[in-house]
């Protein structure tokens, strides 16, 4: 698959030079389909929000909460475009990291051509 993922900081794009700060990417992209489900379905079901990825050692647990992960990102969940993008809250431990992602294929796309049994999808 080829995605394409960028980091709400402007110039802050993802690549070789920025594996330290953005290190989360490349796991994001692979699990892009994951994601985008689970941000899609969410969204038709409660409005705006975000995909909490919580990452417990070898164990990752993706689920849709509404509103904002946070003050300082309350605008991005405000203005992303639910049909093209994701806010993911990716949360390890103490530590909570926001991204705005965009990738091909969009959400939406993702969501009607990905089985509900491929990311757990259940009844809320
Ligand atoms: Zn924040």
């Amino acid at each position: 698959m080829t995605a394409e993922a960028q980091n709400d900081v402007p110039g802050a794009l993802g690549g070789a030079a920025e594996a330290t700060s953005h290190g989360h990417l490349d796991p994001m992209i692979r699990e892009w389909p994951i994601i985008a489900s689970i941000a899609w379905e969410g969204f038709m079901a409660s409005g705006r929000g975000h995909v909490v990825v919580e990452v417990d050692g070898d164990e990752v647990g993706y689920r849709y909460q509404a509103g904002a992960p946070c003050s300082c990102h309350a605008v991005a969940v405000e203005e992303y475009d639910p049909e093209a993008e994701v806010v993911v809250a990716v949360s390890i431990g103490e530590s909570l990291d926001v991204y705005r992602l965009g990738a091909v294929p969009s959400p939406f796309v993702v969501w009607a051509t990905t089985p509900g049994s491929a990311y757990g999808a259940t009844e809320q």
